[in-house]
């Protein structure tokens, strides 16, 4: 049952999905620890459940049987074209599983239908692109050496942990889970307390691939469970998305026993917009950079910087164009703009906002929202002092900054401590290129804001406190990589 417009599944189909398990060596189990906290609905502010963490038991049973898995070589030692046929096989059986991953995403995350289904594409081309690295012959290649080939060859690490967030769970955990899997690793999935339906949704689609048992397992918590699977010994890889004290937990966990770790972690990222930039192109970017996942995504627009003959006429143009956003339930197809994901992330949002308030900065909202459920009119917020601004704030808000000169712009935009996004808006693209060159950035997208990536193939670098290491095709799939260089010695 679906609707027309946008194949939405039936909320009845959807609310089949919301029971919690665990999957450990190939068996569903329900997960008994209360967190003490719950699962909302966030487009009605009601909770959906409560959140619930693995036993003990069962999360020492997962590591066991994905380290028994990695020494048995049973998947090390599979051919890569055959573990590429299995990632092939997995990727038809979730393409089909999409509308229904989209459909649940959107129900417990409140991030806007089109947009689920749009990024959750991802789940099963990210299986297609990891089988592809296995096709090309990534894994082995050689290089002359004294007597002979030398030979570069890419092994499995070993158990692999893949932990998300809650604003995009299931296209991130497949991006790390068919890495880990293509490299040749056991993974362990654990998706976030706040949000770990939509992932479950991935076990439909491996056992029909008919991955072998155990390979791929999920468990589920909070901190906890994530610092216990990232600090024990027989876990040798780690993807990590999330906020930086996560992060910097994981780091120091890593650090232990020098396990190879990925970091995708915040942004506070800059918009700079140049006196000759198109005003409503602007104002599109604009929303776009504070609405897209309701504002809750890395990459989303922290600071406007705004050069100061044009400041009033871009706040004015985006402030009107905010004010006719449509915001409300994310399972209603005419929604342009969903609620915060839970009402605690709504509060710590709205507490940021009325920090930078009470510092007498001026907060403009134009659009209204629903009474009821975590909804937050999209805040633009001038007058701050540019140093109160460098945190991350996760949600639809943006300070508003005026330059003079294209280094006053740079140096505000590389004043963060974060790197991982930027904008820049010029007529002169040649202009937007030299602008753009200069900020510290894993990258930057010049007279546009638009979850689409330049190029599905570059790698997405972070710098500074954005994270560790790069994320990409051939960049995620070697975090799961040990390099053995072997050949014959010079005589
Ligand atoms: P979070 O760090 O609170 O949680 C993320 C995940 O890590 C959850 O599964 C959580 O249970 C787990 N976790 C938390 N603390 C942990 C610890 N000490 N050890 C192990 N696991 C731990 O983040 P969040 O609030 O769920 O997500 C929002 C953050 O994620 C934002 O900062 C956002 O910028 C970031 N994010 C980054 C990217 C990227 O690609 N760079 C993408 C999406 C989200």
């Amino acid at each position: 049952m679906t609707s027309p417009e946008m194949d939405i599944p039936s909320l009845a189909d959807i609310e089949k999905h919301f029971t919690l398990f665990d999957y450990i060596d190939g068996e569903r189990i329900p997960p008994t620890v209360e967190l003490g906290s719950f699962v909302y609905n966030p487009s009605t502010g009601e909770p959906i459940a409560p959140q619930k963490a693995t036993d003990p038991e069962q999360l020492e049973r997962a590591l066991q049987t994905a380290y028994r898995l990695h020494q048995s070589g049973v998947w090390a030692n599979t051919p890569p074209e055959a573990r590429a046929e299995m990632l092939e096989n997995a990727a038809n059986h979730l393409m089909t599983l999409v509308p229904m991953i989209a459909g649940v995403e959107s129900y417990h995350t409140g991030i806007i239908f089109s947009t689920t289904q749009f990024v959750n594409a991802i789940v099963w081309l990210a299986f297609r692109a990891a089988a592809g690295v296995l096709r090309s012959g990534y894994v082995f290649s050689t290089v002359p050496g004294p007597c002979g080939d030398v030979e570069i060859l890419r092994k499995p690490l070993g158990v692999a942990v893949a932990i998300v967030p809650w604003n995009s769970p299931a296209a991130l955990a497949a991006h790390k889970v068919a890495n880990a899997l293509a490299a040749g690793c056991p993974v362990i999935l654990k998706p976030s307390e706040w949000a770990p339906y939509s992932c479950l949704l991935l076990v439909e689609g491996l056992e029909a691939a008919g991955l072998p048992r155990g390979l791929f397992q999920i468990v589920n918590g909070g901190a906890d469970v994530g610092q216990q699977l990232v600090s024990d010994p027989c876990v040798r890889a780690i993807s990590f998305t999330g906020g930086l004290q996560g992060g910097r937990a994981v780091a120091a966990a890593c650090a232990h026993d020098f396990k190879s770790m990925q970091l995708e972690l915040g942004g506070n990222n800059a918009m700079i917009v140049c006196a000759d930039a198109d005003i409503d192109k602007v104002a599109e970017g604009v929303v776009a950079g504070l609405t897209t996942l309701n504002g809750q995504w890395c990459r989303a627009l922290g600071r406007l910087l705004v050069h100061d003959t044009i400041y009033q006429s871009v706040l004015e143009a985006s402030l009107h164009r905010l004010a006719s956003l449509r915001i409300g339930d994310a399972l209603d197809p005419a929604t342009q703009l969903g609620p915060l994901a839970n009402p605690v992330h709504k509060a710590r949002v709205e507490s940021a906002i009325r920090e930078l308030a009470a510092r007498g900065t001026c907060i403009h909202r134009t659009a209204s929202v629903p009474a009821h459920g975590c909804y937050l009119s999209p805040t633009l917020i001038t007058d701050a002092s540019p140093q109160d601004t460098l945190e991350e704030i996760f949600g639809p808000v943006a300070a508003v900054h005026t330059f003079r000169t294209d280094e006053e712009a740079i140096q505000l935009a590389n004043q963060s401590p974060y790197g991982l996004g930027g904008y820049v808006f010029s007529r002169d693209e040649e202009h937007a290129f030299r602008i753009a060159r200069q900020m510290n950035t894993g990258g930057v997208k010049i007279n546009g804001v638009s979850l689409l990536e330049l190029n599905i193939d570059a790698p997405r670098p972070a710098w500074g406190l954005s994270g560790f290491g790069e994320e990409g095709t051939l960049e995620t799939f070697d975090v799961f990589c040990g390099k053995s260089v072997v050949g014959v010695a010079a005589r």
